[in-house]
């Protein structure tokens, strides 16, 4: 099984990915985790692609694309693969489209996950996080998700813990809105990749709801009518 997974920052990728990893028994591809492994172990990949990294914009193609290829093409892969971070902007497609039809790889899923782009950005600035449990999730925009509040102060809404703290980088708005911008750029960015897709194969929309369960099993129900 191999199967693409788009959605922009905020939209709940990371945890729908995890759920389709297991569900399918298939490798992920992370683009964003190879990355910061190469730039944490200063390979020549990571020294190169860390300026682009740390401005926020996308690593060029020509460090990316054969990146990613020599993985799906390698043997390791051959049990099914999810990519999650690639492509990321219509070259990108048009480079993987053409590799897998050329090596005869078959692609079985294609997923979008749609968010608006507002819904996203609140999501992302409403992230906190329990310092006694980091899986405790906590969001402000969130309903289901929403820490409690006591006296004007924020609790975790699992355990109640007093101290729920805020990741820089997701209140780092300029930040953000360049990835969105990427993101839903439709002429060259990553809805553009969507677009190739959509034009040669079904592309399967999913909902991002606030809960990751609803937003789950509507992805699973349409995979399994397909
Ligand atoms: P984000 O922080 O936007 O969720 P990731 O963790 O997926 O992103 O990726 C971190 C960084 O790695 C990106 O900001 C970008 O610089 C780079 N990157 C990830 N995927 C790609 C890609 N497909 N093409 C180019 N650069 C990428």
């Amino acid at each position: 099984m191999n199967i693409i997974l788009f959605g922009p920052n905020g939209s709940g990728k990371g945890t729908q990915g995890a759920i389709l990893r297991e569900k399918f028994s298939v490798r992920r591809i992370e683009t964003g985790v190879i990355f910061r492994e190469n730039v944490s172990g200063s390979t020549d990949i990571g020294r190169r692609a860390k300026i682009f990294i740390d401005r926020g914009e996308l690593v060029p193609d020509d460090i990316t694309i054969p990146m990613i290829m020599n993985r799906i093409k390698n043997p390791n892969f051959k049990n099914g693969w999810l990519l999650d971070g690639f492509p990321r902007n219509l070259t990108q497609a048009e480079a993987l489209g053409m590799d897998i039809e050329r090596e005869g790889i078959n692609l079985d899923f294609v997923i979008e996950i749609i968010i608006d782009r507002d819904t996203a950005k609140n999501r992302i600035m409403g992230r906190r996080l329990c310092a006694s449990e980091n899986s405790h999730p906590n969001n402000i925009s969130i309903d289901a998700i929403r820490p409690v509040e006591k006296h004007g102060a924020l609790f975790c809404h699992v355990c109640g813990c007093e101290t729920l703290t805020i990741r820089a980088d997701d209140q780092d708005e300029a930040a953000i809105d360049k990835r969105l911008s990427i993101y839903f750029d439709t002429k060259t960015g990553t809805l553009a990749a969507v677009n190739y897709f959509k034009a040669r194969m079904k592309v399967f929309e999913v909902h991002s709801f606030s809960e990751v369960q609803e937003t789950s099993e509507h992805m699973m129900e349409l995979l399994s009518c397909s």
